[in-house]
């Protein structure tokens, strides 16, 4: 099949729900991937980081090979011998008691929403379903019909209602609007340490932390929703570290399996993760010994080969470069890690026409928001893939080339 074989096939059978750009992918091997008629492309969306170690990479191959090789599923109904390993290495990993396995990041908010709740009515004692969660303006937490009731986008949730009530939306980065926001009844504050699709916003200087102590004081539980920004992202390997915060609540997914399959969980101590009881929560899929084996490989390669410490150092150079560049377009180069957002200006039109022109010249970037092109490519980029980059993205950009360092 041709190229526009496969794109006019899409065009009839699938849902029109994704403005994808018109390249079909058939092969990838660590930062860069390959459409049908042999180009090769440098890629800088990472499956909006769930491949921050890279496409195919060999020790998770082999991890899954060898997993499919012995079980994939059993459903909770009985135990499997990697479920526990993997749940005990990812609260390893993330310094909490307990995690609860689900598949989807949007599973493992529902599950955080779910929990925070009955925190609230048992724990803390808020009456009979009146518990509320505050959240932020231009937020994203997935596709669900409770998720998208507290989306402040409106293609998200635009004749999707009726919606779940009990959530109050703030203002981010605005701790005063989150202390005048919490009542008796405010179970928990669920946030982006850094909104990816909302734009690469980056709150300001010391937000986590005042709004940790905002939580603590008022008896409400901060939600991490380390989704985009967690495992080696940003350049530590959670973003809540920046602010040197714990939040009571943590939610992971995307490169938890290196985008080998979907897995994702919440992490708490006892005090939350105790609220669940047999029979309570659960999901066919959550925790099978395939998806926990390929967790378990995707974990030791971010530490294994530093890949927090290679986003940041990467990262700060390709912002400082991209800085250097004095685009006429751009009116902001913005981030954190190897999260970052080129902002255009915009009298020089939107962000797509620019990933467009990125596409031709082998370099998928994908827009986000009107403004924003976002370029996070797998943590395991090299940093001359990255200086040939620039100077695409020089050229896109309709500026002069920089120095290399
Ligand atoms: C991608 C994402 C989600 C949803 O994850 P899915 O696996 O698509 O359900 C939730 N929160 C954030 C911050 C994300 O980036």
């Amino acid at each position: 099949m041709s190229k526009s074989d496969f794109l006019a096939e899409v065009d009839q059978y699938s849902a029109h729900n994704y403005h994808p750009l018109p390249v079909v992918l058939t092969r990838g091997e660590g930062a860069w991937v390959w459409d049908v008629e042999g180009n090769k492309y440098l890629d800088c969306l990472a499956a909006y980081s769930a491949v921050n170690q890279g496409h195919r990479h060999p020790a998770i191959v082999q991890a899954a090979k060898d997993q499919l090789d012995r079980l994939t599923l059993t459903s909770r109904a009985f135990h499997n011998d990697q479920m526990g390993p993997f749940l005990h290495e990812l609260c390893d990993l993330t310094g909490y008691e307990k995690a609860l396995p689900m598949n989807t990041g949007a599973e493992a908010v529902e599950t955080a929403i779910k929990a925070v709740r009955r925190w609230g009515y048992q724990v803390k004692g808020i009456a009979a379903d009146q518990a509320e969660i505050i959240v932020c303006e231009n937020n994203f937490h997935g596709r669900t019909t409770t998720v998208i009731s507290f989306s402040t986008e409106h293609s998200y949730n635009t004749d999707f209602g009726p919606f779940t009530p009990g959530f109050k939306i703030i203002p981010y980065g605005d701790t005063k609007a989150l202390e005048d926001a919490i009542t008796p009844n405010t179970a928990a504050f669920l946030v982006e340490p850094l909104q990816g699709e909302g734009g690469v916003i980056i709150p300001p200087e010391g937000y986590l932390a005042q709004a940790a102590e905002i939580c603590r004081s008022n008896r409400v539980l901060l939600i991490a929703d380390e989704i985009q920004t967690g495992l080696g992202r940003t350049g530590k390997m959670f973003c809540c570290e920046w602010d040197g915060v714990r939040p009571d609540v943590m939610v992971v997914g995307k490169a938890l399996s290196g985008g080998f399959y979907p897995v994702s969980a919440m992490l708490a101590d006892h005090e939350v993760m105790d609220v669940f009881k047999p029979g309570d929560h659960g999901s066919t899929f959550g925790g099978n010994p395939l998806g926990a084996a390929i967790a378990r490989a995707a974990m030791k390669v971010l530490v294994d080969e530093n890949l927090a410490e290679r986003a940041l150092e990467l990262g700060d150079w390709f912002m400082n470069s991209l800085r250097q560049m004095d685009s006429p377009h751009v009116a902001e180069v913005r981030g954190r890690g190897l999260m970052v957002g080129v902002v255009i200006k915009p009298e020089s039109g939107t962000a797509r026409p620019y990933c467009e022109q990125l596409m031709q010249r082998g370099i998928l970037a994908k827009e986000t928001h009107e403004q924003v092109v976002r370029f996070a490519p797998p943590l395991v980029v090299e940093k001359a893939d990255l200086e040939w980059a620039l100077e695409q993205i020089a050229e896109v950009l309709g500026a002069r080339v920089p120095a290399h360092s």
